[in-house]
């Protein structure tokens, strides 16, 4: 048998089986080793190639070879991964830490004498976050603050089946009832699951994608394609939408819950504040999220973990990205400030109209909620002070 892993060769979350004869199993792990050296060699950003441990995969059980590989199939399978990595169940965490804490580490930019733990601290200044403090302009970017959350009475995304996954909706519609209740939420719930009574027909479901208030279809994304996250589309997905339209509840995406303030400019405080009660409301009437005090809020992705908040601004930089055609200067302007940048369209588009980018803070474990609030803004004030003093 040759050495690397060929087109006829099934992917990686199926190369290692029980079954195999030791031939096969040496093969499979040949497969790997070399796989991540070539990643490493073409994508040093590749978190999970530089430090895969050929020793460490190999000091594992099957059982555990077999689990460990489902967590790494995707970042094995495009080598443009930065994380590379999506949990099955909350314990892999632990269970393949000399792997993932390097990992973990690196992405949220932990020193190397400070341990893995999460504190959360809501408390923003109310008068210190005014985007037209920056330039009055800013009042009409796009500001979203969206916080990841599992329940712990469901297994992970990637490893629920279709039952679950409609199950978990059915929990989750039956809380939102209290929230279209409350006259601080009102709104409606808008299924994706083939057949529901509470269904959108295409029309209006592809103007709520455009609006960002809708998740696109899971399957096109093809870093969770090559997990089970996207798995049974559309069943036990959907979107609550306030009736202000600036709170909103995603159901079976990337993880259980996303839940998001979106709207534009303001006080980033005011956003803060809405999530913060919306959050609260919601916990009371479900089960609890899943949480440790190492990792804080559990996600499926570790780039999520801790506070699992992303907080992000579209923000027009059409100097430093030359009208949108290069995001790399922006990129690299960006992470100096600890932010990374995306399209307008979320995470793998290009940049909107007019050099338009979604810039948020990296590290999401580590630091606090209104930490986050304080780089964002910060990184902000700096990055628009750098596109407009550009000659
Ligand atoms: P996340 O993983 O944090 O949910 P994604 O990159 O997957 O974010 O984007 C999800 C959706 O949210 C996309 O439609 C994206 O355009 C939208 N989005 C992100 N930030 C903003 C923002 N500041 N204003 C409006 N829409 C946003
Ligand atoms: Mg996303």
């Amino acid at each position: 048998m040759g050495d690397t892993a060929r087109l006829s060769d099934p992917p990686f979350s199926n190369l290692f089986q029980r079954e195999l004869p030791s031939e096969g199993k040496n093969h499979a792990l040949r497969s790997i080793k070399q796989r991540v050296t070539a990643i490493r060699a073409d994508h040093p950003d590749n978190l999970l190639a530089r430090y895969f441990d050929p020793d460490y995969f190999r000091s594992l059980d099957d059982n555990a070879r077999i689990r460990l590989l489902k967590v790494i199939a995707s970042g094995l399978e495009h080598p443009e991964s930065r994380m590379g990595v999506y949990v099955s169940d909350g314990r892999d965490y632990d269970d393949f830490a000399p792997l993932l804490d390097p990992m973990i580490r690196t992405y949220h930019g932990f020193r190397s004498n400070r341990i893995l733990c999460q504190h959360h601290d809501w408390a923003v200044l109310p008068s210190k976050f005014r985007l037209a403090d920056i330039d009055p302009f800013l009042v009409g970017a796009s500001v979203r603050i969206r916080l990841a959350r599992n329940i712990s009475t469901f297994p992970m995304p990637a490893a629920m089946s279709a039952s679950q996954r409609h199950d978990l909706e059915q929990i989750v519609v039956h809380a939102i009832k209290s929230l279209q209740d409350d006259s601080q939420f009102g709104g409606h719930y808008y299924s994706l699951t083939p057949g529901s009574a509470d269904a959108m027909d295409a029309a209006a479901c592809h103007h709520r994608i455009s609006a960002h208030q809708i998740f696109r279809d899971m399957r096109e994304d093809r870093y969770l394609a090559a997990t089970n996250i996207a798995t049974d589309w559309p069943v036990g997905r959907g979107a609550y939408i306030s009736s202000d339209e600036d709170f909103l509840i995603w159901v079976g995406e990337e993880d259980h819950l996303r839940l998001m303030v979106m709207g534009t400019g303001r006080n980033l405080s005011h956003w803060m504040a809405r999530l913060k009660h919306g959050h609260e409301r919601l916990a009371e009437l479900i089960p609890p999220f899943v949480h440790t005090e190492r990792l804080g809020y559990i996600t499926s992705c570790p780039t999520n973990l801790g506070t699992a908040m992303r907080a992000s601004l579209h923000l027009p930089l059409p100097n430093l990205t030359g009208n949108g055609q290069d995001l790399h200067l922006a990129a690299k302007a960006a992470s100096d400030f600890g932010l990374s940048v995306r399209g307008v369209d979320g995470e793998g588009s290009e940049s909107g109209m007019g050099g338009v980018l979604d810039i948020s803070p990296i590290a999401r474990l580590g630091l606090t909620e209104a930490a986050i609030i304080e780089r964002l803004y910060d990184g902000t004030k700096a990055l628009w002070f750098l596109e407009n003093t550009m000659i």
